[in-house]
């Protein structure tokens, strides 16, 4: 019978990652209409790079709450639109670069 074999994997040491800027690799951005941003969190949440955060605007609302918006880290972005497409309120919309335009 034949012996199995496992290869060893190609794995990064951890933090590895934040060496490799990919924000090159799209043809798009995304672009944050911070007006229409509510700061819900969920182009954080399904980012699959990682690369949004909220930020303080350093005003506050009507009840003195810091407000706060959706920023794209774009070193790391990889223009795959998914914060657009899960945003419900308009506030992310994709732009393509100007390399990529015809
Ligand atoms: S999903 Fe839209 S509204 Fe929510 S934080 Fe992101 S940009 Fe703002
Ligand atoms: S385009 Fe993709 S990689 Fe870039 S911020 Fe949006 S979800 Fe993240």
């Amino acid at each position: 019978m034949e012996k199995l074999r496992i290869t060893l994997g190609a794995v990064s040491r951890p933090l590895e990652s934040l060496k490799v800027k990919t924000g090159d690799w799209g043809a798009e951005y995304p672009v944050v209409i911070e007006e229409n941003c509510k700061a819900c969190g969920d182009c954080v949440v399904y980012c699959p790079d990682l690369c949004i955060e909220l930020v303080e605007t350093g005003e506050v609302d009507e009840k003195g709450r810091k407000k706060k918006v959706a920023k794209v880290n774009y070193d790391y972005c990889k223009g795959c639109g998914t914060c657009s497409v899960v945003c419900r309120h308009e506030a992310i919309k994709m732009e393509i670069k100007e390399l990529y335009k015809g």
